[in-house]
């Protein structure tokens, strides 16, 4: 993990999460109902197969499982309520309340024991974007939840907190081109170790589909031939259990689907002879087991596209997940600009800077 943040992360940090993750796993299975699949999967930038998935493969399952417990810990969940400002004390005081704002009406909240701050990453808040990495222009889409602002980290910087790492903002490559949107639809893009190819609107396959997130999102953004491709055929989605999201993926228009790579071209406008040279360069490198283009690391899981029908995904760069955000120590108390934990304020999630690192 500190490798892949370009070391960037705090260690003490990454430890907490390193360690801690099985515990916090088996508290959501234990405590909250949490169901899930009995494999282990993986993902870009892993070593190891250490992903858990739940039931419906859908991250709702872990949400559902904290929030039971905590309702069964006394917690009031207030749907539609934003907070507005934090209070302290004085420059070396305790966290004194909240200021909420539900509709027009406005209510002070007093913190009894502690203020914890999980208000998420700043994809959508553009002007805050700008401020850190004037590079993340405010044409690029998210994929986040409009609710992804950053006005917490504000307000806790206005009562002395440190951020960090604020310019850190990961790209991902490949949302839907005109929305950003990363739905499971989209996220076939990502299921890259059963062998899909990433192309230009020339037909040209442009990285190894194994890189980083960072570097496929710089090489489409120098490229500038907006939208780019992921070009996928009915074997290897069915091997990562696609076959239910072929039907609707097509219907929706979110699948281009062509029963041959010309019929594929056509439909995308690329070049046919182009894409034609392009996938049987690919299938000729698989069966070799090299990539002298890209220098792809060619492993057995991955399938040829030899046969159709074939499946395009339209893709393009949406501001993701920003890794930096407040700086805490490892028990998760804010630390303010003079090195001191604020008492009683504590942030975790993705509004806490220092724990992923550099933006791969
Ligand atoms: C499409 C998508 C796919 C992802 N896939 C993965 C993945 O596969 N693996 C992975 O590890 N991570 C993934 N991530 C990242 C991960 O989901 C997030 O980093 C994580 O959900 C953040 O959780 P959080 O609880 O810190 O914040 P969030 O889940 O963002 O929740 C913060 C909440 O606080 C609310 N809020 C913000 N400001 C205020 C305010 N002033 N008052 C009241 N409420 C406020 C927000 O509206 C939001 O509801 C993905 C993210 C996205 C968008």
């Amino acid at each position: 993990m500190i490798k892949a943040g370009d070391y960037y992360g705090d260690p003490k940090l990454v430890e907490v999460v390193v360690r801690g993750a099985p515990d916090a796993l088996n508290w959501m299975i234990d405590e909250g109902g949490l169901k899930i699949r009995q494999v282990l999967s993986g993902g870009g930038g892993q070593t190891a197969f250490r992903v858990h998935i739940s039931e419906n493969s859908l991250g709702e399952p872990f949400c559902e499982a904290l929030k039971k417990i905590g309702e069964k810990y006394g917690t009031k969940i207030r749907l539609g309520t934003k907070v507005t400002w934090i209070w302290r004390a004085e420059q070396e005081g305790p966290v004194l309340g909240v200021e909420v704002e539900k509709g027009k009406k406005k209510q002070n909240i007093a913190v009894k024991k502690g203020l914890v701050i999980a208000s998420g990453g700043f994809g959508r808040d553009i002007k805050m974007r700008q401020a850190y990495n004037p590079s993340v222009v405010p044409e690029y889409n998210s994929t986040n939840q409009p609710g992804a602002t950053g006005e917490m980290i504000r307000y806790a910087q206005a009562i002395g907190a440190d951020a960090i790492q604020l310019n850190f903002i990961q790209l991902y490559p490949f949302g839907e081109a005109e929305t950003g949107l990363l739905d499971p639809y989209q996220a076939y893009a990502t299921r890259i170790g059963f062998g899909p190819i990433y192309v230009n609107k020339l037909g040209k396959r442009y990285v190894s589909e194994l890189e980083r997130r960072d570097v496929c999102a710089r090489t489409q953004i120098k490229m500038g031939l907006k939208p780019t491709y992921v070009i996928m055929n009915y074997k290897q989605m069915v091997k990562v259990g696609g076959e239910k999201d072929l039907e609707s993926g097509v219907a929706k228009g979110r699948f281009i689907k062509g029963d041959t790579i010309e019929e594929l071209a056509l439909k995308l406008n690329i070049p046919v002879p182009a894409l034609v040279e392009t996938v049987n360069n690919y299938n000729r490198n698989m069966k070799e087991g090299k990539d002298p283009e890209f220098n792809k690391k060619i492993n057995k899981d991955m399938l040829p596209l030899d046969e159709g029908p074939f499946f395009a995904l339209t893709a393009w760069p949406a501001v993701h997940f920003c890794c930096g955000g407040l700086r805490i120590d490892a028990s998760a108390k804010v630390i303010d600009i003079w090195d001191k934990p604020i008492p009683r304020l504590f942030a975790c999630g993705e509004v806490a800077g220092g724990v992923m690192g550099q933006t791969d």
